[in-house]
């Protein structure tokens, strides 16, 4: 079986050159362990941290290992009865076409549930979490709200955003890379404004899509964003900090944001989050989004690479921002 490893570390943007394909026998699952044919795999922002050496709240990959991360896959050995062979489980080593995991770290899903199981992956996994646990927890969404959200044509950015318009935001703003993205998130996903900040200073496009300000920034992206959201928050506004993304391969400190003072005088709460500790709402994060999913409510576009050779590719791709919703790699 094939699986990807870190051949190198990257210093700024990485390559093709950072991975390697490597050749090793199919593992054998042992006591307590199960056996899986993995399906789809995920490539997600945090992955470049962990190609640097340093201490984060996730170890980072190690030069010759195989990568790990988010996957979904059919149990094909089982030595564990509570997951038996034929089990679909979403589980955290991926970059490889089979895992052994211990049963004790899979997440058992009902493919039927689900519109494709990648979505276990995205809407209805660890990306869907993310912004419901973010929108709602820790940057304490409430009715009538007006909500921006950068990164809006990803996969938390897009759910961020659909989970406003449902909950009762009064306007939801996104901004995102192209227009078509930004067609997108206004035709499908019923976004109010939004705009490719390609195109102008994102002060000045924030300003004219929030005349009247925002009261709850979801911020994806950092820098120049999160100056431009800080200088359009009403007062007690909340800014909820899940990702940076737009200084991941930077190699030099940030310039933004320059206006932080002005959270003091604003009375702005923000407030930074790691998903793995909000695992405690996955039953009402799962329960609401199915239901929205089967009344057609909500929906998540994915972008899908075949083959699990392409996976370092679709994973330069998300950087660069090639996808549109949930990048995955299809793995067999
Ligand atoms: P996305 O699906 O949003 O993919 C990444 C997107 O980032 C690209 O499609 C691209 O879109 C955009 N992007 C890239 N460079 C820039 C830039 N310089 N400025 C603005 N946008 C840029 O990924 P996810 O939805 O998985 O992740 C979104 C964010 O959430 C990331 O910052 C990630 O690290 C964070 N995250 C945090 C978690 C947590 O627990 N705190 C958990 C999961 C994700 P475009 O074409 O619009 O530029």
């Amino acid at each position: 079986m094939r699986e990807i490893r870190l051949a190198s570390r990257p210093s700024g943007w990485p390559t093709a050159e950072n991975f390697e394909v490597a050749d090793v026998p199919v593992p054998e699952a042992g006591p307590g362990q199960v056996l899986v044919r993995n399906v789809y795999m995920s490539v997600d922002p945090y992955m470049r941290g962990r190609m640097n050496d340093v201490k984060s709240y996730i170890p980072p990959f190690q030069i010759g290992q195989p990568l790990d991360g988010g996957a979904i896959g059919e149990v094909v050995a089982s030595q564990d009865e509570t997951v038996p062979v034929g089990a679909f489980v979403v589980h955290g080593l991926g970059w490889r076409e089979f895992s052994v995991v211990d049963a004790g770290k899979v997440r058992v899903v009902d493919p039927a549930a689900a519109p494709t199981l990648s979505a276990y992956l995205g809407l209805l996994g660890m990306t869907g979490l993310t912004a419901y646990a973010g929108l709602l927890d820790i940057a304490q969404f409430r009715e009538g709200d007006t909500v921006f959200v950068s990164g809006a044509a990803g996969a938390v950015g897009s759910v961020v955003g659909q989970i406003a318009r449902l909950r009762g935001a009064k306007r939801v703003i996104g901004s995102a890379g192209s227009a078509e993205k930004a067609k997108h998130l206004v035709d499908e996903l019923g976004f109010d404004a939004t705009f490719n900040y390609k195109d102008a200073p994102v002060r000045d496009q924030l300003r004219a899509a929030a005349p009247d300000g925002i009261d709850v920034y979801f911020d994806n992206v950092g820098g120049e964003h999160l100056e431009a959201a800080i200088a359009s928050m009403n007062k007690f506004g909340r800014i909820a900090l899940c990702g940076a993304i737009a200084q991941y391969n930077d190699t030099a400190p940030p310039t933004a944001p320059r206006n932080l003072a002005s959270v003091i005088g604003k009375e702005i709460n923000m407030r930074g989050f790691i998903v793995g500790n909000h695992s405690h709402r996955m039953p009402e994060f799962v329960a609401e989004t199915a239901a929205w999913l089967r009344e057609g409510k909500i929906t998540a576009r994915e972008t899908v690479v075949d083959g699990i050779e392409n996976a370092p590719g679709a994973f330069l791709g998300l950087l660069r921002g090639d996808n549109t919703g949930k990048m995955v790699v299809k793995v067999g």
